[in-house]
Parts: C-alpha cells; structure tokens; sequence
C-alpha cells in the first residue's frame, strides 16, 4: 500500500490510498483548551473508504488511534503518539420527522438547519460546541435537556476489525454526561452517523429557572422552539467563555449526584448548598458552587486558571501546558474533597 505522508515516511509506489496523513501535527487548533500538543499522526477522515484506509495505516504501524471531532471535550496529558483520526462525514437526510446525520456535522449548524425545517426537539442543546459524531459520547446536555430524549440510533465502525455496527439507544447505555463510548467502548470505535427522531410538534422544556427568566426578560410568554434557542444561546454567550477566544472545554467537573442521606450529613455543614432533584431521586449540586465555596475562582496554575466567569470552567490563559491544566484540576479536586468530602469527577475525556 502506497502511503501519502506530510512529512517524512518514504512511500512505496506500488498501491495508491487517497487519505493524506500529517506527520508530527500539532493539535492546538484540533483542541478548543488550545493546549500545544502534538500527534505522531493526523487524518481526516470524509467517508467509508477514507476510514478504512485510515484503518489500515495504523494496523500497519501498530498505532493506537484516537478519534476526534471538534475537540471540545478532550484534554491532553501530552504528546499522542498513535494515530488521531477525525471523523468528518458529511451529509443531513431527513426522512419524515428522522433525520440521519453524518458525525462530521457541525452541532450547532444541526439544532438551527432543524428549526429551519420546523422540526424540534434540540433546540435547548443549542452552541453546544463540537460535532454531531461526539454527541452521543457523553449524551450531551443541557437546560433540562438530553440528547437521549431524542436519540435512535447511531452506525460505528469498529477500529480494530472495521466491521460497521449498529447502536440502538439502548446499547448506548446513556447516563447523565455518560455512554457506553465513555466507558467500555472508549477508544474501541469510530461513529459515523447518528439517527434522531424529531418532531413537527413543539413541546417546549423550562426546567432551569435561568431560562424561563432570559424568557421573560424578552417578554415572551409561551416560547416558540426559535425562541427557546435564542434564549438559550444568549444565556450561554454571556455566561460561558467563548473558547475561539480564551481556550477552555466547558464544564471541567460533572455536578456531583447525592443521595439524600449525604446531602442532609452536607446540609449540617453548609446549610445553604444549593440542590435540584433527579429523576433518579438523587441531589444533583452544582460543582460550581463546591469549587466557589472552596476558594478556588480565580486559582491559578501556571497558564491554566478557574475562569472568574464561571467556576466550572479551567481556561488556558494562551500559554497553559497540560501539566497546568492537570495540576490546577488535582488542586480543585483535593480542596473540595477537604472542605465537602465530595469527589468531583472530570467531565472531559482525558488522554
Ligand atoms: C464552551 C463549551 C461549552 C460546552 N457546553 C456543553 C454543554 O452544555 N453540554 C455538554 O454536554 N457538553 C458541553 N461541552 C462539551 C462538548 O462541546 C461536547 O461534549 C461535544 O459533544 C464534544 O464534541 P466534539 O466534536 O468537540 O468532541 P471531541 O472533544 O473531539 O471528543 C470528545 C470525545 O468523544 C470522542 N469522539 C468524538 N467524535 C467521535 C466519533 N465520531 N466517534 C467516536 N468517538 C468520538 C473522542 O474520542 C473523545 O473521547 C462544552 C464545551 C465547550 C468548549
């Protein structure tokens, strides 16, 4: 097999793939935390055969392959030395209220062609960041809303065999910021299209207070799903640091879930902690709150710092290294222990 490699790998002339592989890449502008990282390895992959090639190349070379999307949600202890592979189809169908999406498709780009063809159901789950491929990695979320409520099914290619596969939402085994893909798949297969089934009728989800008042800050009674959008990329404009300008991955930490028995021996300590019942009949409490309380707004290690916008977020100040980023995240996670006695766990992936 012929290999096509920016960079120094001698080619054999007999065979031709058309994937382009970028050796020695560096990967700041692949992961929205900015981090000066490298990839032994980079490909971008647009369609089955692209895939396979992609495949075949890290077979070859026993490489490990990490697979990327928009990188918004990943962190880098340092250097990767496999393969990164993005997986970047194309393509939206709709068939009905369904509608089949290609992983490389832009999330957002998603929630607003949807509304365009008055079809609803994401529109809480707007400026996410990221493509549609990792959306059902962790079952994206967000104001009262998860990509789960939607979900159908997806298609996969296995990375180690190529065989193509199928998920049904419940293979995903999808939890609160979690799946299958996080877990015993990680690593283990790259998405290629999801499933969602939409809907022509517009139910409205106002859980979140901080929504229902950016509604009625607009003077909008009963919200249509453009509307609900609009708040909500508002509300998250102005809370949120924009990671085209200051680097970050969003949320750093999961909102712990409590049991009632933990959140009452808690509330002893710190009456005012603030909780919103689950489904599951658990506490969730906001780790923004945990990491405000123990002092760390503002913290800062090296060029990595917990944004004073929010505290939930670690942003890299423009020269951050992972060993920042990792040190500041261990600093969090042993102050809140101490003064909560609650472990917070890292919502991004890490590599
Ligand atoms: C400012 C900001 C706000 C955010 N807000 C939210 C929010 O409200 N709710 C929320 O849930 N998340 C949020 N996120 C996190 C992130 O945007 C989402 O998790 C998003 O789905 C990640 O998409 P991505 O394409 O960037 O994935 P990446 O970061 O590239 O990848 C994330 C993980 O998914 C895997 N992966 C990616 N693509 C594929 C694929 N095709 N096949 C198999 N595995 C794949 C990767 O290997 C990695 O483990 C936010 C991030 C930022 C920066």
């Amino acid at each position: 097999m012929r290999d096509r490699v920016a960079g120094i790998i001698p080619l054999n002339a007999l065979d031709v793939i058309n994937l382009l592989f970028h050796e020695n890449f560096n990967l700041s502008r692949h992961n929205t935390l900015g981090l000066d990282i490298r990839a032994r390895y980079f490909c971008d992959a647009g369609n089955q055969q692209d895939l396979s090639e992609a495949l075949a190349f890290a077979r070859d070379r026993e490489l490990e392959i990490l697979v990327l999307g928009g990188g918004s949600n990943v962190v880098f202890s340092g250097d990767f030395e496999g393969l990164v592979l993005c997986v970047n189809f194309q393509g939206v169908q709709f068939d009905d209220q369904k509608v089949l999406v290609g992983a490389g498709v832009n999330w957002h780009w998603l929630v607003r062609h949807s509304l365009q063809k008055e079809l609803y159901g994401l529109e809480n789950l707007s400026l996410i960041p990221g493509l549609a491929g990792a959306s059902p990695v962790q079952n994206i979320g967000a104001y009262g809303q998860e990509l789960d409520r939607v979900f159908v099914a997806l298609a996969a290619t296995d990375l180690h065999t190529g065989e193509e596969l199928t998920f049904t939402k419940s293979d995903c085994r999808f939890g609160y910021r979690h799946s299958i893909f996080k877990d015993e798949l990680k690593g283990q297969v790259a998405i290629t299209q999801i499933t969602l089934q939409l809907s022509t009728e517009y139910t409205p989800i106002l859980e979140y207070g901080e929504l229902v008042s950016e509604l009625e800050r607009r003077e909008i009674e009963i919200p249509k799903a453009v509307d609900t959008s609009d708040a909500v990329i508002a509300i998250r404009k102005r809370k949120l640091p924009d990671p085209d300008v200051v680097g970050n991955v969003g949320s750093f930490y999961k909102n712990p879930e409590l049991s009632s028995q933990t959140l009452t021996s808690l509330r002893q300590r710190c009456p005012n902690v603030p909780s919103r019942k689950t489904e599951k009949g658990l506490h969730k409490v906001p780790a923004a709150w945990l990491i405000e309380q123990a002092g760390l707004k503002g913290e800062a290690v090296g060029g990595a710092l917990v944004s004073t916008q929010h505290a939930l977020v670690l942003v890299n100040q423009g020269n951050a290294s992972s060993q920042d980023v990792m040190a500041l995240a261990t600093r969090i996670e042993h102050q809140v222990q101490s003064k909560f006695d609650i472990l917070l766990e890292v919502e991004p992936v890490l590599y």
